[in-house]
């Protein structure tokens, strides 16, 4: 298993909705994915700094596997409006049902905690929040907001939810100039049924569409797992649609099953195809792309923005 919290929490399971599912099998981990301890001193002193904003990131909450390597450097994930998500995805380790109503004091705990924590780079995603009119859109604009006012000199990626059905959301995001905006599209079409049941592939394209039309001279970002059963034309299809969105970034990592309940993993990918897959998708005219087992769409955030950044850059 990759991780972690994925048992009872104060009576109530994390994943209602899977619970009296069949157990899927679980393949054994290959040699390759290998992770750091996450023991540093670094790393607990970011807990400690989320922990005292009263934050959740999804380093923890999606029991990522780089969060060793990652919170000893500080670099942790903001996961903003709440710890659950209205979706319940098959893939997903965040904990799934009725979310509370919005904290209004979260943009300025985040703003805090990405100025203590010192990051030049700061990466914030929320839950899915299909309850709110907005999807949440105000929220996510009022905490790059606040980072901005806070640490002007960070730059900020989100990594939205699809918004769907909730019009004007996209633009709404938009309108507050994140540096990099990051939607993942997870998988192939023909795997969304199983594996992202409550989202339209067409739709998390439109959104990142929609981002390059607002403004043609902002950077866009998107990800998938692989190793959910998908084949690999499938995966250079999806390479072409989002070049279509004149997408900058691709991510390309490996999926690890967060629990028995959840979907299997189908295939460990080796390392050999992820270094062909990105020579693939740099050859359809991506600026950059990381593909690795170990890929995540926050791992090495800043460093990749700052190269991609440069690429753009007069010379
Ligand atoms: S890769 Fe992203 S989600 Fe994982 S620990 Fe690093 S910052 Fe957090």
């Amino acid at each position: 298993m990759a991780v972690v919290i994925d048992t009872v929490a104060a009576g109530r399971p994390r994943h209602p909705e899977k619970a009296h599912r069949p157990d899927q099998p679980a393949l054994r981990k290959p040699d390759w994915i290998r992770v750091k301890a996450p023991v540093s001193r670094g790393y607990a002193e970011t807990q400690r700094i989320v922990r005292e904003n009263g934050l959740h990131t999804v380093c923890e909450e999606a029991g990522c596997p780089n969060i060793g390597e990652c919170w000893e450097k500080k670099h942790a994930t903001f996961m903003i409006m709440g710890d659950t998500c209205t979706r319940a995805c098959a893939f997903c380790n965040v904990k799934t049902g009725i979310p509370g109503a919005l904290d209004a004091m979260e943009p300025r705990h985040v703003a805090e905690a990405t100025e203590k924590l010192g990051l030049a780079h700061v990466v914030v995603t929320s839950v899915d929040r299909d309850d709110l009119d907005d999807g949440g859109a105000a929220h996510f604009a009022a905490v790059i907001g606040a980072i901005r006012a806070r640490c002007p000199n960070t730059t900020i990626e989100v990594l939205t939810p699809d918004f769907l059905r909730k019009d004007g959301a996209v633009d709404i995001v938009a309108a507050a100039k994140p540096d990099i905006f990051n939607h993942n599209l997870e998988t192939v079409p023909s795997k969304y049924l199983t594996v992202r049941p409550g989202a339209r592939y067409f739709a998390s394209i439109r959104v990142l569409q929609r981002v390059k039309e607002i403004d043609p001279s902002s950077f866009t970002k998107s990800g998938i797992m692989v190793g959910l059963g998908e084949e690999r034309n499938e995966v250079l299809q999806v390479m072409d649609d989002l070049r279509a969105a004149n997408v900058d970034f691709l991510t390309i990592g490996q999926y690890l099953q967060p629990s028995r309940k959840h979907h299997p993993v189908v295939r460990f990918v080796p390392p050999d195809e992820f270094k062909a897959l990105e020579a693939v998708a740099y050859a359809k005219g991506f600026a950059m792309v990381s593909a690795s087992p170990l890929t995540r769409s926050s791992h090495h955030a800043g460093e990749d923005f700052a190269r991609l950044k440069a690429l753009r850059a007069p010379r």
